[in-house]
């Protein structure tokens, strides 16, 4: 029954009371053909890393023009979120060198490599925009690991000078969510990536596999922290999406939605059951399960909570 249930779930996100949630992909290496056969609203989160791990030297303009075309192209008529260089940490890079860092995850990674390294932004964006103008997908572009106001507002302004009009930031570390407002005011949507902000409120290396109840997505606070950034949306009318694993889980996609975000990006296999969760629960029955989520004292707690609370099909 479930199975039928899921099968039978297609089209666009909506809330059983008809709110839109847009239901988006994470993407990276492979064929973008391939995944624009899913039935999604379009991509949320494109991961560019691929295009320049495991080389001597950045990707030319001409390279990644060709590969962003080939990906706004099969996504044609459809939204097409593009993140810049996620460079450093987890995902280092030969020709960056970002000397020895102790604590790599804290250091010179993500938007930040533009401060060394402005070249390499300005490249992409210029390859972006270039594949943007010769296709017809509706392209954004955003920044991983900003973290002020003021990096939103210079990441902006490059973008909108490369022709894109489209610019929005990732918020994955909790002084960006705490001045959500202030970053609302500079760009024209957010995107919370889950797993580096659990990774940075909860002061647990994501690539250990040991904590894993303190890296849980379910732990009250980060789910506040993504309320600040909803209600902040709210406010200045931008949307405001999650793209971190946590919104592939459909019990937590109600919770993030109940909390502010307009759209969840996630893996392909994870759409049916989001959208089918989505359509059992209404916008209000969203914001009381993460009122619950919220008022827990912790990660399981919130689960259990939510789970008793919600509809037990999904
Ligand atoms: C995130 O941090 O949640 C995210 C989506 O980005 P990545 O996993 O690529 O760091
Ligand atoms: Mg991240």
């Amino acid at each position: 029954r479930r199975q039928a249930l899921l099968a039978s779930s297609t089209g666009p996100g909506r809330t059983a009371d008809g709110e839109p949630v847009q239901l988006l992909l994470n993407i990276g290496e492979g064929d973008p053909g391939a995944a624009a056969v899913h039935d999604s609203e379009g991509v949320g989160l494109m991961r560019t890393e691929f295009l320049f791990l495991d080389r001597a030297q950045p990707p030319t303009v001409a390279e990644q023009t060709s590969a962003y075309t080939r990906l706004f192209t099969a996504f044609q008529g459809r939204t097409v979120t593009v993140r810049t260089l996620d460079a450093g940490s987890d995902k280092p890079l030969a020709f960056v060198d970002t000397g020895s860092e102790d604590n790599p995850a804290l250091g010179v990674r993500g938007y930040r490599t533009a401060r060394e390294r402005p070249g390499l932004l300005t490249d992409q964006l210029k390859a972006i925009a270039a594949a943007a103008r010769e296709t017809g997908a509706r392209v954004r572009v955003m920044a991983p690991m900003v973290s002020t106001p003021d990096e939103a507002a210079g990441f902006a302004e490059l973008a909108r000078a490369a022709g894109l009009e489209e610019v929005g930031v990732m918020v994955e570390v909790p002084g960006a969510a705490l001045l959500a407002d202030h970053l609302m005011r500079r760009v024209d949507f957010v995107s919370i990536g889950t797993n580096d902000l659990a990774q940075y409120t909860m002061a647990t290396d994501r690539t250990l596999g040991t904590l894993p109840d303190l890296l849980d997505p379910w732990q009250p606070a980060l789910l506040s922290l993504v309320g600040t950034v909803g209600a902040a949306g709210l406010h200045h009318g931008r949307p405001v999406g999650v793209c971190g694993e946590a919104a592939a889980d459909p019990l937590l996609a109600l919770v993030l939605v109940g909390l502010g975000a307009t759209s969840l990006s996630m893996a392909a296999p994870a759409l049916p059951a989001v959208r089918h969760a989505l359509a059992r629960h209404t916008r209000d029955e969203c914001a009381r399960l993460a009122g619950l989520a919220l008022a827990a004292p912790g990660a399981a707690a919130a689960r259990k909570a939510v789970r008793d609370a919600a509809d037990p099909e999904i």
